[in-house]
């Protein structure tokens, strides 16, 4: 019998074929990262051999034990999506491949010096309040262009792309104007001479909008490993 995890990733490897399709995009443009925050350990050991080798995190001590019980898994790369303290930044630094969230300089400045020197410089997406949201994390459109420049400026740091979470709604049509919105903004930094190639945008319930607006890396957590406990340890 096929097992859950193997299953729903080949179900969500069709949904993204099939969006990749409707936007006209080469089949295998868009990554797919697994957000394995709340499971297991074996969870992920299920994705990874079922093919999955990206995975997503969103908690600094999620992500600092899951990379020592994973560390024979040699080809894993780690991106912390979650928000992120300015004190919590240096297992980040050491640990991830990419980081999503940096949406201040102050953060961007910490990872830069805590990244070891022996490392490839880490990815950095800026995430961007696009709905506008109050509490929503994320720098706004109009703090993007600096932030970004002196973002790109760091050492240790590359500079790859930019990230969103919409404001969650059924309604597809303000989801793709939010999506279409970041993408415009990453066009605006390759007019100022930033060029970047990365949107990460979509999630489970999304991720066909997402990839109709450009997206080139989604992020799929339910729709992978099933609903999130939060009542665990
Ligand atoms: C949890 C999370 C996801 C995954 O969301 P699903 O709806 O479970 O696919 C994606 N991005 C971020 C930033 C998250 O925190």
């Amino acid at each position: 019998m096929t097992h859950p995890i193997s299953r729903a990733l080949a179900e969500v490897g069709a949904r993204l074929a099939a969006a990749e399709a409707a936007a006209a995009r080469p089949t295998g443009s868009v990554t797919l990262l697994a957000v394995s925050k709340t499971f297991p350990e074996a969870a992920l050991r299920e994705a990874y051999a079922a093919g999955a080798r990206q995975f997503g995190e969103n908690y600094v001590q999620e992500l600092s034990s899951k990379a020592s019980e994973l560390a024979d898994l040699p080809d894993l790369v780690w991106h912390f999506i979650g928000p992120l303290q300015s004190n919590k930044t240096r297992p980040v630094a050491e640990l991830a491949h990419w980081v999503h969230s940096v949406d201040r300089l102050k953060i961007a400045e910490r990872l830069a010096a805590q990244r070891p020197a022996h490392l490839p410089a880490l990815n950095v997406c800026l995430q961007v309040n696009v709905s506008g949201e109050a509490s929503k994390s994320g720098c706004t459109p109009d703090e993007l262009p600096a932030l970004a420049r002196a973002v790109a400026a760091l050492p240790q740091l590359a500079l790859r792309g930019l990230m969103c979470i919409p404001e969650p709604t059924p309604d597809t049509a303000s989801l793709a104007e939010q999506f279409a919105l970041l993408r415009r903004l990453k066009e605006q930094l390759a007019a100022e001479g930033l060029a970047l190639d990365t949107l990460s945008m979509g999630m489970s319930a999304d991720l066909e909008t997402a990839v109709a607006e450009g997206a080139t890396l989604v992020r799929v957590g339910t729709a992978i490993f099933g609903a999130r406990d939060y009542s665990q340890p």
